[in-house]
């Protein structure tokens, strides 16, 4: 099969044989090459590989191997961008992501509403390297256009931010970075590459967290970062391989395994999100459900044009603050309290005492992280199962 015909193929196709590499034995699934390293027939082969390295030759599993490249090259072909590297955790991406391209003196503009590990890269550790960053509410347009400068060299933001769901328009603001030359990073997890059009959209580093919905049962943390060959394999993989950040062959095996029931386990999430946040919109325990598919999302026609759909997670604020939605969550029956989030079970997490516990509360305020919040990944359960469970829980 050559690339013009993988390229024919719809998603659901793409995630089930693009990458596909067999070995001289045939198998039917793809084999775990459990090697760190690959045997040269000559010192002539081993000098002309370190040369310059063709598509189907490795070197060393910190570079490349054979089943990493399954993965890179399935999840680059569901995700329309020519090119991907896998990294070790969504965290390795997003900072090999953000590294690879930033230098000391460059000016970044990211949006406030980030994962905390990303705030912490933010605000901690790219200033002490040089890099001056701009936090900026990434809902509001007017705040983008005011921040990015002709100096600035990237926009950084969450798609759809954790745990409070704001959108960020991708279209308008790539549109604003580049007419100044700015490069787009988006952290797209809670998008999920099932709704990502990200690429076409304007985003030139697409980073996923594939620790979620990828591998999607709780095995494995792993990472990715999407691109144009250009910027993976002239920029990205440069700093990657050379610093250590790798994805290694088992997690990419079990990563690829992911990515054939990817689209069948989002869209029931989201079918089962959906259901839920309509059930439970209005309750008299709830002073907020907040899921980008209601249309009382403030966003919901941009989550609608952007992402076609609502995705897998819904936050809910229960009345009565922390002890009120504490006791929520010690009532829930089915849904697990943990922080892991696109798993095949329902995961509870009071973000403002876990996942966001360090910030202060004024960072806590302006995100919406109230006491009474609980963040809900919606799992593969019963939708009527996991309805009668939080009403219960909510009746306690
Ligand atoms: C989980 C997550 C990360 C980090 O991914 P790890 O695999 O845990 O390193 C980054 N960004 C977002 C939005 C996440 O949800």
């Amino acid at each position: 099969m050559n690339d013009d015909t993988r390229n024919t193929w719809n998603k659901a196709t793409k995630a089930v044989h693009a990458g596909t590499r067999r070995s001289q034995y045939g198998e039917v699934s793809e084999a775990i090459f459990m090697t760190q390293g690959f045997v040269y027939d000559t010192a002539e082969q081993a000098e002309a590989r370190f040369e310059s390295i063709g598509p189907d030759e490795f070197i060393y599993a910190r570079y490349g191997n054979p089943t990493v490249a399954m993965f890179e090259e399935r999840i680059a072909a569901l995700e329309g961008a020519e090119d991907a590297f896998a990294t070790a955790s969504g965290m390795a991406a997003v900072n090999g992501a953000l590294m690879s391209i930033l230098k000391a003196g460059d000016h970044v503009v990211s949006a406030r509403a980030l994962f905390g590990s990303c705030l912490y890269i933010a605000e901690e550790i790219l200033p002490r390297f040089g890099v001056e960053v701009t936090l900026v509410d990434g809902g509001d347009l007017a705040q983008w256009e005011a921040a990015i400068r002709p100096d600035t060299r990237a926009v950084f933001f969450e798609s759809l931010s954790n745990p409070a769901l704001e959108l960020v328009d991708i279209k308008a603001v790539a549109e604003l970075a580049h007419a100044n030359g700015a490069l787009v990073v988006c952290d797209n997890v809670f998008a999920t590459p099932v709704y990502s059009n990200a690429i076409a959209q304007g985003v030139d580093l697409v980073i996923y967290s594939a620790t979620k919905h990828i591998d999607g049962q709780g095995r494995a943390l792993g990472g990715v970062i999407l691109g144009s060959r250009e910027l993976i394999r002239k920029t990205v993989e440069p700093f990657m391989k050379h610093t250590g950040g790798s994805m290694s062959p088992f997690t990419a095996w079990i990563m690829l395994k992911g990515l054939e029931t990817m689209a069948l386990r989002v869209k029931a999430q989201t079918a089962a999100a959906a259901q839920i946040a309509q059930a439970l919109q209005g309750h008299a325990q709830l002073s907020k459900v907040i899921y980008p598919g209601l249309d009382s999302h403030p966003q919901h026609a941009l989550a609608m044009s952007q992402m076609g759909a609502g995705g897998t997670m819904l936050a809910i604020e229960v009345k009565g603050g922390k002890e009120a939605s504490y006791r929520f969550l010690n009532a829930c029956k089915i849904g697990i309290i943990s922080n892991n989030l696109g798993d095949a079970k329902t995961i509870l997490t009071p973000p403002a005492f876990t996942t966001h516990q360090r910030l202060p509360q004024d960072q806590k305020d302006a995100l919406g992280i109230t006491p009474g919040l609980v963040r809900i990944s919606i799992g593969l359960e019963d939708p009527d199962d996991l309805i009668a469970d939080f009403m219960a829980a909510l009746s306690h």
